[in-house]
Formats: C-alpha cells, structure tokens, sequence
C-alpha cells in the first residue's frame, strides 16, 4: 500500500510531537510514525525553561497544563556537597511572563501535545510504527518506508523529517555522518515526596558529585543524581539505604526526603550523549531535535531546542509547499537560523560537564569560585540564566568575563543586569 501526505515525521517525542501539532495548525498533512506503543509513560527530565513555556503559549497549549500536576519554581540554588550556598539563580530576573521554571509532573506536557494532535484532522499520528527505510527519486526523498505493526507501508511525501532521536536511523539513511559522543555519566532520576512542598531547587556539586532537587507538583520532588553510564543495576544491588546515605552526606537537612525513596520503581536511569552533523537538511529531509544535535542535559535545554527546530521548521515548510520547492538550499534556512544557538548550548554544556562532573581538586576550585562571583555579579548571573532559559544565541561569556567570573579581574559592570543582556 502506498500513501501520500505532505510531510512524513518520525518520532513523536519531543520535536517531532510539537512539530506535527504545529503543522496541524497550519492546515498541513502530516503523517507521524511512532515506533512505541502508546505516549510514553516513564519518568524523564521535565523542567520547561521559557523557551519552551513560550512555545507552548504558541500552540495554545501552556495555560491548559493541568495546574495539579504543574510547579513554578522561582530560586535555583548551587550548593557544595554539604550544604553550602555557593549561588543563586533567580528566574524573576527574566522579562515576564516567561519568568519562572515550570517543572510538571512526568509526561505531562507532553501528553497534552499528543492530545492535541490527536483531536487534528490533517495530522494522523501511528503508534508501533517502525521507520525503516526511505524512497528515493534520483537524488531526492520522496518518502519512506515503515512497518506498522506487522504490515510494511509505503508513505510518499514532500518532505521527511527525522525526528527520531540521538540514534536517528533518518539520518543513517540519509548517510549524514554523526559524531556520537557517549558521555561517561548518566543520571539517576528519582521521583520523591516532601512533607510539605519544597520551595526553591537545588543543586550539590561536589567531587565527581551531581544532585540536583527540584520541586515538582504537590510536594513532589524531582531528584537527579549523576552516576557512571552501566552502573545502575550495580547501584541498585547495593540497596537503597546506601544510595540514601550516599545523598543524605550531599544534603542532610533532606534526609526526611530522600526516606521516601523506598522502591527502586521510583527511579529511572538517562543515558547522556552529544550528537554534531555537517548537515541537517537533504533534498526532501530534515533532521530535529537530538538527532540533528543531542547535548549534555547540564544545558537543561536539549528538548527545549528540539520544540524550538520544530516551531522553526513549520513556519518554513508552507513556503516549501507552496513554491513546491523541497531542496536542501531551501530547506537549509531552517538550519542556518538553529545553529548558531544550538553550537553554543552545545559547546556550554560540554564546559559545564568538564567544570562540574570534576574529581580534580582545581578544577573544582574553580567551579565553586565562579559560582560565588556569580552570586555577586548580577551581570554574568544574568548571562547566565538568560542562556539556561533558551533566551540567548551568543555564549554568555567572553574571554574577559571569564577571567572575571573566575575572580581574576574586577568586573566594574557587576552590578548592571542590563549590560548582561539578551542577545
Ligand atoms: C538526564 C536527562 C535530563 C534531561 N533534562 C532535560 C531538561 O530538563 N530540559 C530539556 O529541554 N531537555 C532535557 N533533556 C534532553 C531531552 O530529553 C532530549 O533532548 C529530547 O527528548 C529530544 O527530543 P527529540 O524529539 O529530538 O528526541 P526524543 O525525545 O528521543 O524522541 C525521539 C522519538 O523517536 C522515536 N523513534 C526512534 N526511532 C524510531 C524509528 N525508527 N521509527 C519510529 N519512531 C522512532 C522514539 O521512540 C522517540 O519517541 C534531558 C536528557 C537527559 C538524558
């Protein structure tokens, strides 16, 4: 059986989901190929910067979040291992309305994307279905092939968009060489329960030692907590008091919180990884999300970026089908204008990783010295947040406010916020 759409996605996560809603909204016939079974049901990273919140407002989906299983969270505080502040990071600096962190409870945001694309007519959305291959017309993808279920299907299409993930088989078929770069930490995520709610984040950093919290709806909190990639069944055969030992000695005035953990379903591992391409874009094919560009979750914007290339993308594809021009130089506008943004996240990351996931005593030395002249420069603070909250595209520091984030120089701007300003 061969059908015809106008755009063939695969991948309902988080690029592929917001982009076929998108798509919907605009009329367009979209195809969606999900090799699950249903909407995912696991715990995963749900903290919506503004950049994200702000896509949502777009599609009209934001303020129907159900508010039980929602949670704004103003204060990010950086700790050492122990209990010291070292910084904290206030989203109420940020222009309104987006100015604030929104972390949900598992799934829900995207759920409520799924939802939506469900009650669309022009979009049709596939569960167990498998993307294996692609069409080709000469040079051209015209589509691609899939197995649903047991059935394989044929689908040509104007464009194919891989939005499949940091081991995209979109882009292998494409054969768009990858730089796939396994990180050798992961996180354990853990969803726990204060006695009442937590009001503020946090997060340890330590010698090889990551624990962030975060309050989530109710008094849930999320935990997460950075062990070695392969070793969470050895984490587990350990027991779960030694893995609340293990945070307890991070953070003692929550022990009361971490005792709620007392079932290992409560936890999920996340493997990280970087993905960088020459290329993004094919004649009639275009990679989002991770599996044009997965990063170190440090930038806590890996899936931010995703919904933000889909927003992108839809707002180029009706030109596309209206000039019936699918070429790679059409589509590459898409491309040239994510890049700069998701090269720099990129790269931020990585430093990230090198500065927090240390075990060496001077380079941590370090971290936790640009941390507290974070705390007092409201300038680089501002940089800061304003990367995290997806609201930047150039790195937030040059090569002086480095050497005065580090406290080798005197910064005479510290206290001007503006001079830190969005760009
Ligand atoms: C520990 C951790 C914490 C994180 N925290 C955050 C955070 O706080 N904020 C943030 O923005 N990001 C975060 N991220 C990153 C975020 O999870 C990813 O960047 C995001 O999920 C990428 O979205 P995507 O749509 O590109 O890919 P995915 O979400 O991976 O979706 C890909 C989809 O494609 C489907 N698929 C794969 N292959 C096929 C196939 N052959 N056929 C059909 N379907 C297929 C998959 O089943 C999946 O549903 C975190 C990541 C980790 C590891």
């Amino acid at each position: 059986m061969v059908e015809e759409t106008d755009i063939a996605v695969v991948g309902a996560g988080g690029g592929g989901a917001v982009l076929a809603l998108a798509l919907a909204q605009k009329g367009i016939r979209t195809i969606v190929l999900e090799q699950a079974p249903g909407p995912p049901q696991g715990l995963r990273g749900e903290i919506l910067q503004p950049n994200g919140q702000q896509v949502l407002d777009q599609l009209g989906l934001l303020s129907t979040l159900p508010g039980e299983s929602t949670r704004t969270v103003q204060k990010f505080h950086f700790c050492r291992v122990g209990g010291e502040r070292l910084c904290t990071v206030d989203y109420g600096d940020l222009p309104p309305p987006y100015n604030r962190a929104v972390v949900t409870l598992p799934n829900v945001a995207h759920h409520a994307i799924l939802n939506a694309i469900e009650r669309e007519p022009s979009v049709s959305l596939r569960y167990q279905s498998t993307f294996t291959g692609l069409l080709r017309e000469k040079d051209r993808v015209v589509g691609l092939t899939a197995k649903q279920g047991e059935a394989q299907c044929s689908i040509q299409a104007k464009v194919v968009v891989g939005a499949d993930g940091a081991f995209s088989k979109v882009r292998e078929a494409l054969q768009i060489p990858a730089e796939l770069h396994l990180y050798p930490q992961g996180y354990l995520i853990a969803m726990l329960d204060a006695a009442r709610p937590m009001d503020d984040a946090k997060y340890f950093v330590g010698k090889r030692t990551i624990l962030g919290m975060f309050p989530a709806a109710g008094s849930k909190v999320y935990a997460f907590y950075m062990i070695r990639a392969g070793s969470y069944d050895s984490v587990k055969a350990q027991g779960l008091p030694a893995l609340q030992e293990a945070w307890i000695k991070i953070d003692p005035s929550s022990e009361p919180i971490f005792r709620t953990l007392t079932d290992w379903k409560q936890t999920a591992f996340m493997p990280t990884g970087r993905v960088r391409t020459p290329t993004w874009v094919a004649d009639g094919a275009v990679l989002i999300g991770d599996a044009a560009h997965a990063m170190n979750p440090h930038a806590s914007q890996g899936r931010m970026q995703a919904m933000v290339d889909a927003m992108t993308l839809a707002d180029l594809l009706p030109e596309c089908l209206a000039t019936n021009e699918y070429s790679a130089t059409k589509l590459r506008t898409y491309e040239t204008a994510r890049r700069p943004q998701v090269t720099m996240l990129q790269k931020l990351a990585d430093e990230q990783v090198l500065f927090w996931n240390t075990a060496n005593p001077v380079i941590g030395f370090l971290r936790d010295r640009v941390f507290s002249t974070l705390d007092r420069n409201a300038r680089l603070r501002y940089r800061v947040l304003s990367t995290t909250a997806g609201l930047r595209k150039d790195p937030p520091f040059g090569m002086m406010d480095r050497l005065m984030a580090a406290g080798f120089l005197p910064d005479p701007s510290a206290r001007d916020v503006a001079a830190g300003g969005i760009r």
